[in-house]
């Protein structure tokens, strides 16, 4: 696309924040988690947050997710204001729009990996897309270990089953949480890996928690958060950019 074609295309966000707070208790116990945050988390894009531990990473997930309220602002998923939506239709959003892949990889131990992929649209009464299936297996490459139980699987390939789960569904955004958090450093690459090849090859968007610059290197963009607000980002990471970042960081909040 030439530069003046890419002007005037807005960039579509898969999700996006404006002013989000939010606010935990009240009085002595009042948290300021996040403190009116604007965020947009590109379509097609593969996005890490990082920040130390208590700056509201997870909070801005869960919030962006629909798993928690927001205090005030607003988040979207696609066009779709969250707070405007009641319980049954955040649910079915949830179900719908958004695949989740946490530190744990909350497989079921009695399902083979094929059974635990299908799992979710088989409880929302879906057909799967078969020959997408076939893609996204393929591409985590899990062939040969469909009819295996996670107990007969690597730690690694518990976690590419667990990203294929939330694939298969084609969700409008996948929020990852430390997907690599339980995983030695050959399993995280090669979940990493499958997540950025999801996004190039599959054009999938996702949004990815972690405190660990070697991950954060795989996103496109990472965005700093600090004490509930987004403090920086850099494009195309890498590793010791990320790092120099982080300890930039760390020197201004102990002279601060
Ligand atoms: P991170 O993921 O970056 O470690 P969190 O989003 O978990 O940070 O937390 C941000 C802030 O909000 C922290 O001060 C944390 O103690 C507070 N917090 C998070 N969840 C709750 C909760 N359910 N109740 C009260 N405070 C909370």
């Amino acid at each position: 696309m030439s530069q003046a074609a890419s002007a005037v295309v807005p960039t579509l966000a898969a999700a996006r924040a404006v002013d989000l707070s939010k606010i935990y208790g009240t009085g002595e116990t009042r948290v300021v988690a996040l403190d009116s945050v604007s965020v947009e988390f590109g379509r097609g894009r593969f996005t890490a947050i990082m920040g130390p531990s208590g700056s509201g990473k997870s909070t801005l997930m869960h919030c962006m997710a629909g798993l928690d309220s927001v205090s005030s602002g607003s988040a979207r998923i696609g066009e779709t204001e969250l707070s405007a939506l009641g319980d049954k239709r955040l649910t079915h959003l949830r179900r719908d729009k958004v695949g989740f892949v946490f530190q744990a990889f909350n497989l079921l131990p009695t399902l083979t990996a094929y059974e635990n992929i299908t799992l979710p649209m088989d409880i929302a009464g879906r057909k799967p897309d078969k020959p997408w299936l076939e893609q996204v297996i393929q591409t985590v490459g899990l062939s040969g270990r469909l009819t295996h139980r996670p107990s007969e699987l690597s730690g690694g390939q518990q976690q590419r089953v667990a990203v294929a789960r939330a694939l298969a569904a084609k969700p409008d955004i996948i929020f990852a949480d430390e997907p690599t958090g339980n995983l030695d450093s050959r399993s995280g690459v090669e979940v990493l890996g499958f997540l950025r090849e999801s996004v190039r090859e599959l054009g999938q968007t996702v949004v990815m928690v972690t405190h660990d610059p070697v991950a954060a290197s795989y996103a496109d963009r990472v965005v700093f958060l600090a004490d509930g607000r987004i403090v920086d980002e850099l494009h195309e990471p890498t590793a010791d950019g990320v790092l120099d970042r982080m300890r930039r960081f760390d020197t201004a909040a102990r002279t601060s």
